[in-house]
C-alpha cells in the first residue's frame, strides 16, 4: 500500500460511526432439558457488530455450550477492543431503573411494562392529587 493509499484508508477508517449492537443471535435446542423452566439450550450463539471511528467495524461472536462456557470469537482484535465495544453497547443500552422520564418510558413501552403509582418517574410527586 502506497503512502496516499494508506492516507485513504486511514480517512475512511476515522469515517466509521461509533456503534455496538447485537446483529443476530442462534440458538440450538437442548432436547435432554426435561421440564426445566427456562432450558439452558445446547449451544447458544450471539453476534454483536461493533464500529469506531479510526479503528475500524467488525464483528464478535460469543459462543456458549451446555456446561454455560463462553467462547469468543474476536477477529483477532484485542481483549481491550471488545471490552470497549461490551462498554460502548451498556452505555447505549437502556435499563429498567433509568429514571430519565424518556427512556423510562421507552422501556416500559418495548418490555410491555407499566408502572405502579409507586414508580416517581409515571407518577412524579408534584403530579398527585392533593399532594
Ligand atoms: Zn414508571
Amino acid at each position: 500500500m502506497d503512502g496516499s493509499t494508506a492516507k485513504r484508508v486511514r480517512e475512511l477508517l476515522r469515517q466509521v460511526p461509533s456503534y455496538a449492537y447485537f446483529c443476530w443471535a442462534r440458538q440450538e435446542a437442548n432436547d435432554d432439558a426435561g421440564l426445566a423452566p427456562i432450558p439452558m439450550p445446547r449451544k447458544l450463539s450471539i453476534g454483536l457488530a461493533f464500529g469506531e471511528p479510526g479503528f475500524g467495524f467488525g464483528e464478535f461472536t460469543f459462543v456458549q455450550d451446555l456446561e454455560g462456557q463462553v467462547y469468543i470469537d474476536t477477529e483477532c482484535t484485542s481483549r481491550k477492543t471488545l471490552q470497549r465495544m461490551l462498554s460502548r453497547l451498556l452505555e447505549s443500552a437502556i435499563f429498567d431503573t433509568d429514571q430519565d422520564p424518556e427512556r423510562h418510558r421507552k422501556y416500559n413501552a418495548n418490555r410491555g411494562r407499566r408502572c405502579a403509582r409507586s414508580c416517581a418517574v409515571c407518577f412524579p410527586p408534584e403530579a398527585a392529587p392533593n399532594g
